[in-house]
């Protein structure tokens, strides 16, 4: 048995209004989830509209600069200041529609500890290089990248997320087996550097998940909760899937 306290993000993208954070607290705030902790990640915007204390709160990226002429970035300073403890880091999205490399990754994940915050640092593989047998090399790299950057001491601090890019958005979940299996892989991974951070180590798994398959994703040894998408902005699935992990 692990001592690894689950945590369920929900990443909302750029989705939801004020009337979901309505909806969400005070669902919420009257729900026993006292094993587990929840975490939503709202557009910016809406980073001020939370006011209970029912979940954390994270943004969904940040600006590898501290400050300055950079329009429409956001710092991790910011972040900070709007009570937020996480930040998701390298999701795929990112990495596609803002060419977002595992260098860039990487010293992202370096700001947000300077600041204080807990990287949800994504890492995870296209079809196509699952299909060529180029998977783990694949998350190796993702990984070393950021181990390189910030040391394999920082990972204490931080949560890894595999969300594998042919499952995000898709409905095509990840088995149970498939999960584990790369779960797996990220803390033998880890532990070639320092093994008892490789223990300790919180490891989400990402893409479309809900409630229905969620109990059997979080029942794997090395699968510590989740990072939800679209099951996210559904208040009652997402509360659902918190009560799984
Ligand atoms: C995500 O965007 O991180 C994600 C896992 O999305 P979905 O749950 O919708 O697949």
């Amino acid at each position: 048995m692990s001592n690894r306290r689950p945590i369920v993000a929900g990443n909302w993208k750029m989705n939801g209004n004020l009337a979901l954070i309505k909806q969400m607290e005070a669902l919420f705030s009257n729900a026993e989830l006292s094993h587990v902790d929840v975490v939503v990640c709202p557009p910016f915007p809406y980073l001020g509209g939370f006011n209970g204390s029912a979940f954390a709160l994270g943004g969904q990226t940040i600006s590898h600069f501290e400050s300055g002429a950079h329009t429409g970035e956001t710092a991790a300073s910011m972040l900070q200041e709007m009570n937020c403890q996480y930040v998701i880091l390298g999701h795929s999205e990112r990495r596609a529609d803002n060419n977002e490399s595992n260098e860039l990754v990487a010293e992202k994940v370096d700001v947000a500890l300077k600041h204080g915050l807990i990287p949800l640092f994504c890492v995870g593989e296209p079809e196509d290089i699952r299909e060529s047998g180029q998977l783990f090399d694949y998350i190796a790299a993702q990984l070393d990248a950021v181990i390189s950057k910030v040391g394999i001491a920082a990972f204490n601090d931080i949560v890894i997320a595999y969300e594998p890019v042919w499952a995000i958005g898709t409905g095509k979940t990840a088995s149970p087996a498939q999960a584990q299996e790369v779960h797996a892989f990220i803390r033998q991974h880890l532990a070639k550097q320092e093994s008892d951070i490789a223990k300790q180590c919180v490891i989400l798994y990402g893409g479309s998940v809900k409630g229905s398959n969620a109990v059997e994703l979080f029942s794997q040894p090395d699968v510590d909760g989740g990072l939800i998408g679209g099951a996210s902005l559904n208040p009652e699935d997402f509360l659902s899937i918190c009560l799984a992990a």
